[in-house]
């Protein structure tokens, strides 16, 4: 396990843009031995071969983790997720540049050892063909789960354009080969003009859920979200991100932009709540094609914030004896519960805002 933050400790705080580049300057390590009682494992799946319009997603890892910014208490709800969960970046799969089923096989194989140990697989895209092996990987030991996708299109058609592996098709080979339940199954944020009816009559014969954009703007967030989580239930679910379920002007860097979409408000709270309310046992954002460099990138910042709400979530459920919204009192119970429980935090990570160490 190597500490990015370690040469800097004698003298201070490393610098976001200094040293070894890990996803919130979070410990690294590509040794399955060192998953051992992680609670969370950062994957990057650094592949875009199976976009049907603009690539760039490959480079969504790289720049997800430069625009991540650095462990610390969540101001809305006191979470230190960081602090909570033992969080580990596990690195990238070794994917293989224009052989994306090769790639499919290594992102598999790299998201199913954080599932085999125990951990919680959050997964940096890439293009939403990922979601497949990403899925596959988790209902191998999990079996058949739940699926929560944010999106504006369902990717779910039998073909795009005239291809199987693509990233228009991966919740049909779900579906079809039984990895997710269809009853079990929520689309939420879908806009625009595509895909064909014919696949929303394949949907509704298997009893997926889609509720559209036009019921996020009508109803609110909230109100859907209930809708998606009374569907799910209380059993393993997964949640996959597509960053172009945001309007364009909040994540203007994904391969097929449609307008009329969710507000990045929206979208964080939404996951946080997921990741609180729901039996999440992994998750991935996709479909970001980044164009800067760190913070300057708008969409990989927000996917970045992608993360730190699921795992702000994520931490409340695991700790549900620490309220997750009384801002104010929350950094006394992290400070108090960490001299107790003995959690885990990285050596790089900032204590709360009133620079105590949570250490
Ligand atoms: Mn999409
Ligand atoms: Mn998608």
């Amino acid at each position: 396990m190597l500490d990015p933050c370690s040469r800097w400790l004698p003298g201070g705080e490393k610098p976001e843009y200094a040293g070894l580049l890990t996803f919130c300057e979070l410990p690294y390590t590509e040794d399955e031995a060192d998953l051992a009682g992680v609670d969370v494992a950062i994957v990057g799946a650094p592949m875009d071969e199976l976009v049907s319009d603009r690539a760039g997603a490959r480079a969504g890892p790289r720049a997800i983790r430069s625009a991540s910014g650095f462990p610390g208490a969540h101001l809305e709800t006191g979470i230190n997720p960081y602090a909570e969960l033992r969080v580990v970046d596990f690195g990238d799969a070794p994917v293989l540049p224009a052989d994306p089923a090769r790639s499919h096989a290594a992102i598999e194989h790299t998201v199913g050892a954080v599932v085999r140990a125990g951990a919680i697989p959050l997964i940096l895209g890439g293009d939403h063909s990922i979601a497949e092996p990403d899925i596959r990987a988790c209902t191998a030991v999990h079996g058949p789960v739940g699926l929560v996708h944010f999106d504006a299109h369902t990717d779910s058609a039998p073909e795009c354009l005239g291809a199987e592996f693509s990233h228009g098709t991966p919740m049909y080979r779900l579906v079809e080969s039984g990895a997710v339940d269809p009853l079990r199954y929520v689309q939420i944020g879908l806009r625009g003009y595509w895909p064909a009816p014919s696949v929303f009559d394949w949907q509704r014969e298997r009893g997926i859920t889609s509720l559209f954009m036009h019921e996020v703007r009508e109803r609110g967030i909230a109100d859907v979200l209930e809708e998606a989580i009374a569907i799910v239930g209380d059993d393993a679910v997964f949640v996959s991100v597509d960053i172009d379920v945001l309007d364009p002007a909040f994540a203007p860097g994904t391969g097929t932009p449609e307008p009329g979409g969710m507000s990045s408000g929206e979208l964080l709270w939404a996951c946080r709540t997921a990741g609180e309310r729901l039996r999440v046992i992994g998750a991935d954002v996709a479909e970001v094609s980044p164009t800067w460099v760190g913070s300057s990138d708008i969409t990989a910042l927000v996917a970045s914030r992608i993360v730190h709400e699921l795992l702000a979530g994520i931490a409340a459920r695991e700790r549900p004896q620490m309220p997750s919204r009384l801002p104010g009192t929350r950094h006394q119970n992290l400070i108090s519960s960490k001299a107790s429980s003995g959690g885990y935090v990285g050596t790089g990570s900032r204590g709360g805002t009133d620079g105590t160490p949570l250490r």
